[in-house]
């Protein structure tokens, strides 16, 4: 069977660890160890569960995708319905949990880094639940391209910091909170936004998402009369919405898993393809799949979806790849904008560009399933902060 709890150095199989300065290693036991005390405990256990209730809006709806399934064939396809969530996207039910532990840490200070803003905002927004300390680091480049989120952290009471060193994007700003951390570890919580960095953030960051499969599992059987699906099909940048929904279903080999990243302009052109074009490598605290030159350089992601946008991809997906368990796939920048579009006639469900990429490899997927099939896509966010790329395609 599919052993996917990290070893006791936080490793899935060759994946993972924690390679970070030395001034950081207490930090990340003394996390570990208050995390693993939270996840068994009543009481933690029960207030993240009446947050996700009364403030995330959760459970979110299983919903049936009927004109959608008609388009694509003999299939029935069940969207789980993360758009709905409070800021519009599955980020947010790791932001809560990690805001608990940070609480309970006594820490006074939240950081976080943030590409496009998403997690920045679903950082900024807990943060001010619990009026603690916010700073946020962005790229300068992306604090330029993405004015309405920034505006948003600001308005939340975050201060937005931007990194201005190499490409001044996501792997900057997440240098830059790495940098912070290190300047100031025993005030300071280090909010990440998916399941990468040193151990134990891969595993913490998946548990919190793992309600996204658990409620999947419920809705299904009251829909379907089933406990599983024959398939699986979600969008990786990190990978935490895709480990979120699959992570309950992993142990039952019927249930095909698909991970679908971002091809760009074109597997030989600019993409952020890790799993599929990837080697192993070291990036920010964990050894996974990045993107890299001859000389080990790494290289900048691309993906028309700022969540994509990412050079590496969380450890515990690169040994699912070598495993064998979950099928990674990669739909390019025009693919996912007719995903958006075929979502939105279908369904009247306008995704994130994110969450199109799962849409538009389903043509792909369908064959690959015996006919009759019922398959679940991860909904991960709704396509609102997308407008703008939208529209400048479409015309
Ligand atoms: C951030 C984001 C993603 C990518 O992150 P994962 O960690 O891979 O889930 C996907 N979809 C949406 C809507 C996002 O905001």
């Amino acid at each position: 069977m599919t052993q996917t709890v990290p070893d006791e150095r936080g490793r899935f199989g060759p994946y993972g660890g924690a390679f970070v300065p030395e001034i950081l290693v207490p930090e990340l036991i003394a996390l570990e160890k208050a995390f693993r005390t939270a996840w068994t405990s009543k009481t933690f256990r029960a207030e993240c569960t009446a947050l996700l209730h009364t403030y995330v809006g959760r459970p979110t709806p299983l919903t049936f995708a009927e004109r959608l399934s008609g388009r694509l064939g003999d299939i029935r396809i069940y969207l789980k319905r993360e758009d709905l969530c409070h800021t519009g996207a599955h980020k947010i039910n790791n932001t809560i949990g990690q805001i608990l532990l940070a609480r309970d840490m006594g820490k006074t200070r939240i950081i976080a880094e943030t590409g496009a803003g998403q997690h920045g905002v679903a950082t900024a927004t807990v943060a001010a639940r619990f009026g603690l300390r916010c700073i946020v680091y962005m790229g300068a480049v992306d604090i330029r391209r993405q004015a309405l989120n920034v505006a948003r952290m600001k308005l939340l009471g975050a201060e937005v910091r931007a990194a201005t060193s190499g490409s001044q994007t996501l792997k900057d700003a997440t240098n830059e909170a790495i940098r912070d951390w290190v300047s100031h570890p025993r005030d300071t919580f280090y909010i990440i936004g998916s399941v990468v960095g040193p151990h134990p953030y891969p595993m913490m960051v998946r548990n919190f998402h793992r309600i996204i499969g658990e409620e999947t599992r419920t809705q299904l059987i009251q829909a379907t009369g089933r406990s599983a699906p024959e398939a699986l099909v979600a969008c990786v940048g990190g990978g935490s919405n895709a480990i979120g929904i699959f992570y309950s279903f992993i142990d039952n080999p019927a249930v095909r898993l698909f991970g679908v990243e971002a091809a760009g302009e074109g597997l030989n052109a600019r993409h952020a393809a890790t799993l599929s074009l990837g080697r192993p490598g070291v990036l920010h605290g964990a050894m996974s799949y990045l993107l890299q030159d001859a000389q080990g350089q790494v290289e900048l992601a691309h993906s028309i979806s700022a969540g994509l946008d990412y050079p590496g991809v969380g450890p515990e997906h690169a040994w699912l790849k070598d495993l064998g368990r979950v099928h990674y796939l990669s739909v390019t920048d025009q693919e996912a904008l007719e995903g958006v579009r075929m979502l939105s006639e279908t369904e009247g469900i306008i995704p994130a560009l994110e969450t199109a990429h799962a849409i538009a490899a389903l043509e792909r997927i369908i064959p690959r399933v015996a006919p009759g099939g019922t398959f679940v896509v991860n909904c991960s966010g709704r396509g609102d902060k997308d407008m703008d790329t939208i529209m400048a395609h479409a015309a």
